[in-house]
């Protein structure tokens, strides 16, 4: 029985800064949200949703109760119904047994290739863990990703292949101790808040200087020494031109490029067609500041890197990447205290759900799938037949829902994600959607995605369920049971091996992988015996203090920085590399480049935010337009405009402001009324396979 009054220390469950909350309860209902003055990472410091974004626990339209569409639907067929009426209300068992019938009946029909699952960045790392396990023990598919595939996987397809690991380098609170830094592709007052006034704070108190490299007039650009306004996609130019410059000028690391990396004479010829000339042509950026730029960076005592999804969220994102890295090699900026390659994660647990191996190619850990050592080891800790795991490596993202056709994916299971809203080409997205047989959602609320679903199981809140988060910087910290779950429903885990055990029983293979735990504990336990970073993780060592991965055994304090010893691949490696321009670049009929994103009050697809009072604080889609380009094309401040790229068109009032360049327009992606990718591009990243949100071209219209 919970208490009547009390105060519960957990973590935020919207970004990756992982900022420590106070929720104070009183009669089991949450009346309000503060922070601990000594918290490691935030310092008592909330930004408006952490402090108000809470109540969307309470909100009417958030169903507590397992549903089953009353009509059945069909492929091709599939409709959308937010209306409760085409629901019916069922039992937790009529829901599992009808799930379980019908995803067994599709596997067994069409075997491993027609299951896929969605793994979830906002939920545990418990619940990632067992929903990879059940996809990949039971239904013997890879057919497993998140969202992270959306945001940052060609940072860590770039990270993997010159450093051999994808996280943060260092703690984001060590920018105080950066004498330069350069922020890049990240928007960190809307996004990360938090780490904005810690980088405000390092420019301000402790004298750091700050170069903004970004297509927006972003509001740390008031705290930047240098801003370079770079034309989106040209990252690889300019990036690769300060290197050209560092290299020139003889301002690189001798010593540490000797010592700590490979392949720098075939990186070094391939930098000398990257002239700030050339870049300037490309970037639109002065070669002046590139200049600038290059020799503040070089000559840091200590410099660090921080970007977020402006540069891996594009078809060249694996290049943009690997251009910063090699930035950090070739001035031995990296593994030092207040350096580091620092790709800022966006979601509360997207490293947590990659670390726990919600994804297609690498098992827990980025165990690769197609490693039979790997597989072996899994087979092992799943109590699974030598051979039984697929040693495939699974579909995407946006590869699942191009699969959808007879003969492909024909089931699918989301928990908590919201591919109608995020993935790109949304019209193309509807179709897909449309033509599978078995759509399974596992949420809050009826979104956009779960409203074409045909059964709908109810999950507890962040609020109403134990677990662990893994933060930005690698900070593994409690998520605590502050309320009982509202009406039905059920904390993720507890739904997962109840839905598991219910399946293995119906294919003849009772229990085979265990799903009889007790607590959530015994789940990270599970992983880190077989997850080297994880295993010296308890819940009781982070009762009060998370600990950042790795940490290998019980004792271990944790690693608030990387690399400095050496490398995980041995020596880091420099890639040489070519310009690609975007798969669109404006013309006559589409002339502005569109970039998309978030705004501080709203959260990805709304499923949250849009339930919460922070709707109330930004209610509507408002596209930015450069004052220059509004008056060209007769728009006022407010007025309505049509945008219309190759793929679709949306209506929504503009906002005329200097915070976006000339020819560059941006819209939040968060608002179903006028959803910004139904306008954005599917072409891929070949590397990463992640699509170019940043760069679809569009026309834009008064209305
Ligand atoms: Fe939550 Fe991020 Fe805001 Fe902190 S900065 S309160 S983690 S949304």
């Amino acid at each position: 029985m919970l208490n009547a009054e009390k105060v519960v220390p957990t973590t935020c469950p919207y970004c990756g800064v992982g900022c420590n909350l106070e929720l104070h309860v009183r009669d089991e209902f949450i009346y309000k949200v503060t922070s601990p003055f000594d918290s490691v990472v935030n310092h008592g410091n909330l930004c408006v949703k952490g402090r108000f974004g809470y109540d969307f626990i309470y909100n009417k339209e958030r169903v507590t109760v397992p549903l089953i569409r009353k009509q059945p639907q069909t492929p091709g067929q599939r409709t959308q119904a937010f209306d409760r009426s085409a629901w019916r209300e069922v039992s937790w068992d009529e829901a599992l047994d009808y799930t379980a019938d019908r995803l067994v009946e599709i596997y067994q029909r069409d075997g491993s290739k027609a299951m896929a699952v969605y793994c979830c960045a906002k939920a545990t790392n418990e619940d990632n863990y067992l929903l990879q396990k059940f996809f990949r023990a039971v239904f013997r598919t890879n057919n497993v990703d998140h969202c992270t595939r959306l945001c940052h996987a060609a940072s860590v397809v770039a990270l993997q292949m010159a450093i051999g690991s994808a996280a943060m380098s260092n703690t984001a609170a060590e920018v105080s101790d950066c004498d330069v830094f350069i922020l890049t592709g990240s928007n960190p007052t809307e996004n990360h808040p938090i780490i904005a006034l810690q980088m405000k704070a390092a420019v301000q108190k402790h004298g750091a200087k700050l170069i903004v490299v970004d297509p927006r007039r972003i509001e740390m650009v008031n705290y930047a020494t240098l801003y370079l306004p770079i034309r989106p996609g040209s990252d690889v130019p300019v990036f690769s031109a300060m290197a050209h410059v560092i290299f020139k000028e003889n301002l690189y690391n001798r010593q540490f490029i000797e010592e700590r990396t490979e392949n720098f004479e075939a990186f070094a010829t391939s930098m000398e067609k990257f002239t700030p000339e050339f870049a300037e042509q490309i970037s639109g950026v002065d070669r002046g500041l590139i200049i600038e730029a290059a020799r503040m960076y070089a000559t840091a005592h200590n410099g660090a890197i921080f970007w977020a999804l402006g540069i891996p969220e594009s078809t060249h994102g694996t290049a943009n990447a690997l251009s910063l890295i090699n930035l950090a090699l070739l001035t031995g900026h990296v593994g030092r205290k207040g350096t580091g390659l620092n790709p800022l994660r966006g979601q509360n647990n997207v490293q947590g759900a990659s670390d726990s191996g919600a994804m297609p190619w690498h098992y827990p850990g980025y165990q690769a799938v197609d490693n039979e050592e790997n597989a072996r080891r899994w087979e092992e800790a799943w109590h699974i037949e030598p051979g039984g795991l697929n040693r495939q490596r699974g579909l995407t993202t946006t590869e699942i829902l191009a699969a959808v056709h007879p003969g492909g994916v024909r089931a699918l299971y989301i928990m908590g994600e919201n591919p109608m809203m995020s993935e790109p080409n949304l019209n193309h997205t509807r179709k897909k959607m449309q033509e599978l047989e078995f759509l399974v959602a596992q949420d809050l609320f009826i979104n956009e995605s779960g409203a074409f679903a045909d059964v709908f199981l109810p999950a507890a809140s962040w609020a109403e369920k134990e677990g662990t988060f893994t933060n930005t910087d690698r900070r593994v910290q409690r998520v605590r049971q502050v309320i009982p779950p509202r009406g039905q429903s059920r904390p993720d885990w507890e739904i997962i091996c109840d839905l598991a055990k219910r399946v293995e029983r119906r294919l003849n293979r009772p229990n085979s992988a265990y799903w009889d735990y007790h607590h959530p504990a015994e789940i990270l336990e599970e992983m880190g015996r077989y997850v080297p970073d994880y295993a010296g993780i308890r819940y009781d060592r982070i009762e009060k203090v998370g600990l950042q991965t790795p940490v290998p055994t019980p004792d271990h304090p944790g690693t608030p920085y990387l690399y400095g010893e050496r490398f995980p691949r041995g020596r880091a490696k420099f890639h040489p590399l070519e310009y690609i321009p975007n798969a669109e670049m404006p013309d006559e009929e589409y002339p502005l480049i569109l970039s998309t994103g978030r705004v501080l009050e709203h959260w990805h697809g709304g499923t949250l935010t849009r339930h919460s009072w922070m709707d109330d604080l930004f209610p509507e889609a408002l596209m930015d337009i450069h004052p220059a380009d509004a008056a060209r094309l007769g728009i006022h401040d407010g007025s309505p405009v049509r945008v219309t790229s190759r793929r679709g068109s949306i209506v929504l009032r503009a906002k005329v402001t200097t915070k976006t360049n000339i020819g560059v327009v941006f819209i939040p992606f968060h608002f179903r009324e006028a959803a910004a990718n139904l306008l954005t591009t599917d072409a891929l990243d070949p590397q990463a396979k992640i699509p170019e949100y940043k760069a679809a071209v569009v026309r834009v219209t008064p209305a």
